[in-house]
């Protein structure tokens, strides 16, 4: 590892000169933006460590961030077209050499935010970074969120049942008795018929089931890349997308995203925002990696309360946990404290019904694909410790297999993959209601 951090640092030096850049302070090596309704994050990346300091204005909003020790360069100036005309907060950022080896960052905001401004230390293909999160000053809600969404739904729904209505009576009036048209009470329609038996069943339960979906990483954190340059982050987003449409198609179903777009969640922040609005279940879609490019298949994994069920899964927990490493968390943020209390809580229960619900979706997986391992595994994954969710973590494939990376970028296989996991929520809650629960919703 130090060896490997020493060649980057002499392949930068050769670079530097080689573009009569300066010679002296830090030398920045890239600059991004991920803009997402949570926040917005820009991140500096360079060769040595940066000190800034950072201020924000009122009328017009604005944050200037003034970073130490560096010169204006090429790939600096490269943030002002990063940033894109539907960033939630950033209207606009303007860079200047504000004093020698000061560079002054003039962000030009939509709205007012509370800003976090923190270092993160070189990590996995990482150099140092200088992060900006650019938070809104009321924080998003999920809960919020989720109730807009349906209310969104709905009125959706009533539009297009006023139109089907509307077009039914003009042709009642024209004298054309055909049937009612065909209304689509959702955006998407459900992927497949159920039985009879599933539809009894499912009538017993009259009040809205809410799945919280969690695509893993995000932004800074690309998770598992396989051969062919596929990033985790992004099949894992397209998958859980495919499922939240199949949930939402359901009556009485609702799903809610962790993330629906590409930046960093922290895993803790994933668990609270399914809290947040009371989830039934949690379920967190990831695609494997391992070294040896032949190994396949899909695996379920749920906590475990002490020790790992084998050495692969605890290597797996491991690996998973460090997104947040990878991703950048600000530990300085203040809820770290509060939210560790409640990690330590997980209980039987929840692990029993996690281990149902596991089950229910690793036997429908088996039947469009292959299953790395025939049981739920369990290990010490930070992102199943809701203490009162049950809880998994699929595996949907192995990116770093040639032929399952294929699958995970095609559209065919990642529906195969949301009506599998949509089947098993569905067998899950056939043999284990809901019980009643009064909701905000
Ligand atoms: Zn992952």
């Amino acid at each position: 590892m130090k060896r490997r951090h020493f060649l980057h640092r002499a392949g930068s030096l050769v670079l530097l000169l080689g573009a009569s850049d300066i010679a002296w302070g830090a030398t920045i090596v890239a600059v991004r933006v991920w803009p997402a309704p949570d926040y917005t994050r820009v991140t500096l990346e360079s060769d040595t460590p940066l000190q800034a300091r950072h201020f924000v204005t009122s009328q017009p909003d604005r944050l200037v961030v003034d970073v130490d020790g560096l010169e204006l360069s090429p790939t600096l100036r490269e943030i002002v077209g990063k940033v894109h005309a539907d960033d939630p907060y950033i209207a606009g950022v303007r860079v200047g050499q504000n004093q020698p080896r000061i560079v002054r960052l003039v962000i030009d905001l939509k709205q007012p935010i509370a800003p976090q401004v923190f270092t993160l230390a070189p990590v996995a293909d990482y150099r140092h970074r200088l992060v900006f999160d650019l938070y809104p000053t009321v924080p998003i809600d999920p809960l919020m969120a989720l109730i807009r969404e349906k209310e969104e739904a709905e009125r959706r729904a009533q539009a297009a049942l006023d139109d089907a209505l509307g077009e039914f009576i003009d042709r009642i009036g024209r004298g054309n008795h055909t049937a009612p048209p065909a209304v689509a009470a959702a955006p998407n329609p459900p992927a497949s018929r159920r039985s009879d038996a599933e539809a009894g069943q499912r009538s017993r339960v009259n009040r809205l089931i809410i799945v919280a979906l969690d695509p893993g990483h995000g932004g800074e954190d690309p998770g598992a890349i396989g051969p062919a340059g596929t990033r985790e982050k992004d099949v894992v987003l397209a998958i859980a997308r495919r499922l939240r449409d199949r949930i939402n198609a359901e009556p009485n179903m609702r799903a809610m995203m962790t993330r629906d777009a590409d930046f960093f969640v922290p895993l803790r922040q994933r668990v609270e925002k399914a809290r947040r609005v009371q989830a039934d279940l949690f379920i967190s879609i990831h695609a494997d990696a391992f070294t040896n490019p032949n190994a396949r298949g899909a695996s379920v994994y749920a906590l475990s309360e002490r020790g790992a069920t084998s050495e692969a899964a605890r290597w797996l927990a491991n690996k998973e946990n460090a997104a947040d490493i990878v991703g950048g968390v600000n530990v300085k943020h203040s809820d770290a404290h509060v939210l560790r209390a409640l990690m330590d809580m997980s209980t039987t229960a929840q692990i029993n019904d996690s281990l149902k619900l596991g089950s229910a979706v690793l036997g429908h997986i088996g039947k469009i694909g292959r299953l790395h391992k025939p049981r739920v595994e369990q290990a010490g994954f930070a992102v199943l410790k809701a203490p009162d969710i049950p809880s998994i973590l699929v595996e949907t494939a192995f990116i770093s297999n040639r032929e399952e990376e294929q699958q995970l970028r095609s559209a065919e296989y990642q529906d195969q993959l949301a009506d599998a996991l949509m089947n098993g929520i569905r067998r899950y809650f056939q043999k284990n209601p809901p019980l009643a629960r009064n909701r905000q919703l």
